[in-house]
């Protein structure tokens, strides 16, 4: 059986649960056995993942608040009482702070990060994921009884293939909590960069802070978040968690716009496994044009109001 974790705010699924169900249920069809999801705490719909393609929705009870300890337990509590041996998660803040745990405690080899569904041959399993900063592939196979896989956001299509499904309260053991999340603040309106799909990025090519509403409109006009270049943020012309690159944010959008940013190796760490990459510069010999699948050499104070027109012009239509 493979046992996915479907992670809710505040009660309710992002688009990265409904993309690791659709992965579990892939894989569970690869192996010739079913999905079952496992929610914790207070979830609404729980049994919608069945959409995704689970047979059965599981939910522990946890006590409201992010604790590593608790939910890395509860998830392995829950694969032991289920025996299910492939556990898939999100590769998002919470995956990576669960994953190590979770392996550490169902003695499983784990792969964190992966961006394709897994192959399988009899009950081998091996995944695809990048390494050096997206500069390569590496093929793991997992050779463990327990196999924990955590999903790189926006690598698979979500798919729907079923309907609502039953759940289940279920009962593990639990370590008391270690830390108390106190207060959690999260940024009203806009898609948080790890999930974005749209990206639309700004660097020191903008000259100043008060210039960023060439950024902030086109992104506006395209439903799109903004990110930047370390620079940007390190100078406070943009908040840091909008810093995108090796010690920034590293997202993978279906679209990431880039003005006025050279392409430095450090920058493109955070970016080039984006889907789609267009850079607007106004040097021909910027490094980031190499990367990109569509460049527009000019000036990005005339090259992105005229974008912004034309995206406003084609969604009146
Ligand atoms: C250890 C380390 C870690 C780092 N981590 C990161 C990271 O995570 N993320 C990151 O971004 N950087 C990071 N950096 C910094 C990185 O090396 C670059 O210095 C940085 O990315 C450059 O930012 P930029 O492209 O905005 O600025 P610049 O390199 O100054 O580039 C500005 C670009 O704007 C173009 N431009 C100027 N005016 C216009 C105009 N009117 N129209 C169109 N184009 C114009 C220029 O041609 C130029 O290409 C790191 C560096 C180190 C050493």
């Amino acid at each position: 059986m493979v046992l996915v974790f479907a992670e809710a705010t505040n009660g309710k699924f992002k688009k990265a649960a409904h993309e690791v169900v659709t992965y579990g249920a892939k894989t569970a069809k690869a192996l010739g056995t079913t999905c079952v999801a496992l929610t914790l705490g207070t979830v609404e719909n729980a049994g919608d993942l069945g959409r995704f393609g689970a047979t059965k929705v599981y939910n522990i009870a946890v006590s409201n608040g992010f604790d590593s300890g608790v939910f890395a337990a509860a998830i392995a509590g829950a694969a032991k009482a289920l025996d299910a041996k492939v556990i898939v998660l999100s590769h998002n803040s919470t995956g990576k702070n669960i994953t190590g745990r979770l392996a550490a405690r169902l003695d499983a080899g784990s792969a964190p990060g992966v961006n394709s569904l897994p192959e399988v041959s009899g009950d081998k399993l091996t995944v695809r994921k990048t390494v050096f900063s997206g500069k390569a592939f590496a093929d793991v196979e997992i050779l463990t009884d327990y196999k924990v896989i955590s999903l790189s956001g926006n690598s698979i299509p979500v798919e729907e293939s079923g309907s609502a499904v039953d759940v289940e309260t279920l009962s593990v053991d639990l370590p008391s909590a270690k830390v108390k999340v106190l207060e959690t603040k999260r940024a009203e309106g806009i898609t948080p960069l790890p999930e974005a799909e749209l990206v639309v990025s700004g660097g020191r090519g903008l000259k100043g802070p008060e210039n960023w509403g060439v950024i902030t409109d086109l992104a506006d006009a395209l439903g799109a978040t903004t990110a930047c270049s370390r620079p940007v943020a390190d100078v406070n012309w943009r908040p840091h968690h909008e810093h995108v690159g090796q010690t920034g944010v590293a997202i993978r959008p279906n679209l990431y716009i880039a003005a006025g940013i050279s392409g430095a190796i450090q920058h493109l760490a955070g970016v080039n496994s984006s889907k789609t990459i267009v850079v607007v510069n106004k040097d021909p010999e910027a490094p980031f044009f190499k990367a990109a699948d569509y460049g527009v050499v000019g000036d990005l104070f005339e090259v992105l109001p005229r974008l912004t027109a034309a995206i406003k012009a084609h969604k009146s239509l």
